[in-house]
């Protein structure tokens, strides 16, 4: 039971009472405490060095912050764990601009690692010059004899060489699962590219199948290889400061994870866990009538999915005139009526959702179940997200806020896509992720990584969320469509903690976990453009600093 006071830097409370620093007032003279007392865990105090000297019940330990920024570690509101650790540990495929540097890519791993799998994440066809998905011949050319797999960069699809085709048993004959898709040649023989439900085939008569409930990114794998994607994934979030966050797809591979990291004393973060829908059976067989957990593992809600990928332009655009193209790629996991029953049935149970929805139909489609759930019961205690929340409709974001249904987007996607979105869909583009108008609307302003879609690094993606500026230098949707500084950075800690139901996490305050962040800039007053470039030095989860992780 140590006690600690920490002083010498500013500190950012992110409250609003009086003495903290965000009630509107960025120019970075407002009255900022001078230290905050730690005891057994918990903030007990935050105040002048004088007072928490007198608050201490014994004597503390003092920690010169020695001008770095404290602020409340950072909460991820949506983010994938052991996906992360994949992208990590496989093959980077992202900057591959050609099958041939695919191939070349890997077969420098294969070279690397004898006798083991050859897995790679992130490639994007249309970066390739050939301008279509890889072909299992393609991936044979790395190797035959072991598994050659790689992921697309949505992580909605994958891309197997023959070899992992014939122990998956995939051929001719295979019929095309309902919610998803089996590239095939002209004699109908599969190409090596699954996406969706499909993948429900290569995960093994043991696997994780997820049936039309969304993209299913699970591979057949040791509880060896799944702790150590594990290890890498965790790792590099608490490198980012993030010591809370929300698991976005959570299947018996994550559930299982999770217990045996907690079980081990491997569990370092504070996870908020989302059970995919596919097990929503279960979980209405189980009596789950509540969340459940405890202060570092928690199984918060259901998550859904509405429609398809935004970057792999298969979110459901349909028949929506602002767009003014079809998007004949665009599709649904459900039919409307099968939706709004899981989100009726969640509710009903007593448990909060998020439905992964881009597309205006989609977004209605959720709109309407809420509605109507609500109606049916109230049960104010439940929170209702859409996830992403690419394109909804002026309209839809009044409804949004009027039902207090939380949009979770990641900003970094308008940076990274907002060229290709605006080129493609002209100003209909511009209002992918719209933050402005969420801020006009009074809905909360919440910003999330969906690691590893984008890289978790909480204060580069409030930059995106501020300035809209992408990759080749546009803002996208112009100023209107940027959010304030003061709510971006609420948006990477107390909002979220209060959207996930924590009132003792995301701000400094007593009584709150002392869950912090030590940073080596003010986030409040260096110069936006550098929001990108401040550097996590320390984080600390209970009031104990992390100790670097060491990944076997
Ligand atoms: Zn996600």
């Amino acid at each position: 039971m140590s006690t600690t006071i920490l002083t010498g830097g500013p500190i950012r409370t992110m409250t609003d009472d009086p003495g903290g620093d965000l009630s509107g007032n960025l120019s970075g003279d407002a009255q900022v405490p001078e230290a905050v007392l730690v005891h057994d865990g918990v903030v007990q105090a935050v105040g002048s060095l004088t007072e928490m000297r007198r608050a201490a019940y014994v004597t503390p330990e003092e920690i010169d912050l020695d001008g770095r920024t404290l602020m409340p570690g950072f909460v991820d509101a949506h983010a994938h764990t052991i996906l992360h650790g994949s992208a990590i540990d496989w093959v980077d495929l992202s900057g591959a601009r050609s099958i041939d540097d695919v191939v070349r890519l890997l077969g420098a791993r294969a070279e690397a690692r004898r006798g083991e799998a050859v897995r790679g994440y992130g490639y994007d066809q249309s970066k390739l010059a050939e301008g279509r998905h890889p072909s299992a011949a393609d991936l044979d050319r790395v190797a035959r004899d072991r598994v050659v797999q790689i992921q697309h960069a949505s992580g909605h699809g994958y891309v197997v060489n023959t070899l992992a085709l014939r122990n998956a048993g995939i051929t001719a004959t295979t019929p095309t699962p309902a919610g998803g898709r089996i590239d095939r040649d002209a004699d109908g023989e599969p190409t090596g590219v699954l996406f969706d439900s499909a993948c429900d085939l290569l995960t093994g008569a043991e696997g994780v199948k997820v049936r039309n409930h969304g993209p299913n990114f699970h591979l057949p794998m040791t509880h060896a290889e799944i702790d150590h994607l594990f290890d890498l994934g965790q790792r590099s979030l608490l490198e980012a400061g993030i010591t809370t966050m929300c698991d976005a797809q959570v299947t018996q591979l994550e559930m299982d994870a999770y217990l045996r990291a907690r079980d081990e004393g491997r569990l370092r973060m504070r996870t908020e866990m989302l059970a995919l829908s596919s097990n929503l059976e279960h979980l209405t067989g189980l009596g789950m009538s509540s969340r459940l957990g405890d202060d570092q593992l928690r199984l918060w809600g259901v998550k859904l999915y509405a429609d398809g990928s935004v970057i792999a332009r298969t979110a459901y655009l349909n028949g929506h005139a602002c767009c003014g193209k079809p998007s004949p790629n665009g599709y649904l996991y459900h039919e409307p009526e099968e939706l709004a029953a899981l989100i009726t049935t969640a509710h009903r149970l007593g448990l909060s959702t998020a439905t992964h929805a881009q597309g205006p139909l989609p977004i209605g489609v959720v709109l309407d179940a809420v509605a109507a759930a609500r109606a049916e019961r109230p049960r104010t205690g439940l929170v209702h997200r859409i996830e992403h929340c690419g394109f909804p409709t002026g309209e839809q974001i009044g409804r949004m806020a009027g039902l207090h249904v939380v949009p979770v987007p990641q900003p970094m996607q308008v940076s990274l896509y907002g060229d290709s979105l605006m080129e493609e869909f002209g100003e209909f583009g511009g209002r992918f992720y719209p933050y402005g108008e969420f801020e006009r609307a009074g809905l909360p302003v919440v910003i999330s990584s969906d690691a590893p879609v984008t890289m978790p690094n909480p204060l580069e993606a409030v930059w995106a969320a501020v300035t809209r500026e992408t990759l080749g230098g546009a803002i996208s949707g112009e100023e209107a469509q940027q959010a304030g500084r003061a709510n971006a950075l609420r948006g990477v800690t107390v909002t979220p903690a209060q959207m996930l139901g924590r009132q003792d996490i995301g701000v400094i305050r007593p009584g709150a976990r002392a869950d912090l962040a030590f940073l080596d800039a003010d986030p409040v007053t260096v110069p936006v453009g550098q929001l990108p470039k401040v550097g996590v030095t320390e984080s600390w989860i209970g009031g104990e600093r992390i100790a670097p992780i060491q990944v076997a």
